[in-house]
């Protein structure tokens, strides 16, 4: 039996990584969650009850909270998925991203560093501290190239930054202690419980009720398209087979410009909600999803193209993914039709979809 603490479970990939886990036998999970705005209870309504999850509201930062933690729960492996992630929210205000993904993350490895050094020579080899980090932290790519492994850091927003300095002290915790630790760079992912303030679940809304498809300066800003599951099953090869002191990226080898995804997005809606059965739109007189699109302000420092090469963790761990953007896609659009009751709780009182950073 191990025990396995997921911080950040309660959000959108670490509750997924939740329920994927649940499949793999003896295993124990320990759910470590502050509950910001981004994550819910709702998002762990099968999970949590089970006899092998439990769930502590704490924030990564509370060093006393992660000490009793650590002692009353001995786990095995962390993984780090807590933070705040929404670029445009780390433009209005980067405090919390420097407060949870920098501060946050070193008061973690701090509090998880010393209870390793608790345990038997055994338990101290098999322990993995695995930090879940993003490309963002790559910087931009031109219109070749991908990214690996050892391409330099080159931050563009506080978000990314925040990371990067993570990733930072994550990569020193080994080299200067020892310490087991582990970071993956992973593209952009998407799937269900996905707050929507990201682009695909907020396309999704808004074309379902008639409202604008914001599309970012001239829209051809181009992501790698990674489905969370896959994201999943990487992460727990990586965890179980990575080699401490590594990092690994993880990608979906999707390049779509965000144009070319809402598009495509618009075609999967058309598939499950044609849109001249929308009502919203027939209100307004709108024949097509097509012309909700909008082009608005760009985002301030916005990245014009992440790729990410995965060939090393391929390569070692065996690691691909098998969701095609399309198969995803579906899954994705088909979850969000039929959990219209999540978006509106998630919402509530939450984000009423307005447009967020643009330096004020
Ligand atoms: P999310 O915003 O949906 O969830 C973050 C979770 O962390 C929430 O449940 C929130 O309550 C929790 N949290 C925030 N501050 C905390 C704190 N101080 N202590 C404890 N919990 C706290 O984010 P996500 O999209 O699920 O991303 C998870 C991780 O994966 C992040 O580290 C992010 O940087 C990384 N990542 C995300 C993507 C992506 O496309 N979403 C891609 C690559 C990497």
């Amino acid at each position: 039996m191990q025990t396995i603490f997921v911080t950040g479970g309660a959000g959108f990939i670490g509750s997924n990584f939740v329920t994927w886990l649940l499949a793999r036998p003896n295993l124990k999970i320990v759910i470590i969650d502050k509950l910001t705005y981004a994550g819910h209870m709702l998002n762990l309504q099968d999970v949590l009850g089970l006899p092998s999850v439990s769930f502590i509201q704490a924030d990564i930062a509370d060093r006393s909270t992660l000490d009793r933690l650590f002692t009353e729960h001995s786990p095995d492996v962390v993984l780090n998925f807590a933070a705040e992630s929404h670029v445009d929210r780390s433009i209005d205000n980067p405090a919390p991203f420097i407060e949870t993904n920098t501060v946050g993350t070193f008061v973690l490895l701090e509090a998880a560093r010393h209870f390793w050094m608790t345990l038997t020579t055994e338990k101290k080899a098999r322990f993995r501290f695995l930090h879940v980090s993003t490309d963002e932290v790559y910087g931009t790519l031109g219109a070749e190239g991908l990214f690996s492994e050892e391409t330099p850091y080159a931050p563009n927003s506080p978000y990314a930054a925040s990371k990067a300095a993570a990733d930072h002290f994550v990569r020193a915790y080994f080299h200067t202690y020892g310490f087991p630790t582990i970071t993956t760079n992973c593209s952009n992912n998407y799937g269900p419980y996905q707050f929507p303030e990201k682009l695909i679940p907020l396309m999704i809304l808004n074309a379902l009720e008639g409202k604008a498809l914001p599309i970012y300066g001239d829209g051809r800003h181009v992501r790698d398209w990674l489905f969370v599951e896959d994201h999943c099953e990487g992460l727990w090869m990586v965890a179980c087979q990575g080699k401490p002191g590594e990092k690994y990226n993880l990608g979906g080898n999707n390049e779509l410009s965000n144009l070319e995804l809402v598009n495509l997005l618009i075609d999967v809606l058309e598939e499950f909600e044609p849109a001249h059965e929308n009502q919203p739109l027939h209100r307004q007189g709108i024949a097509a999803y097509k012309d909700l699109k909008v082009f608005v302000d760009d985002r301030p420092g916005h990245d014009r193209r992440y790729a990410i090469d995965a060939s090393k963790v391929k390569a070692e761990l065996g690691w691909a993914p098998k969701f095609t953007l399309l198969t995803g896609l579906r899954k994705t659009v088909q979850w969000y039709l039929s959990h219209r009751n999540w978006c509106e709780a998630v919402l509530a009182e939450n984000y009423g979809r307005e447009r967020l950073g643009l330096k004020n």
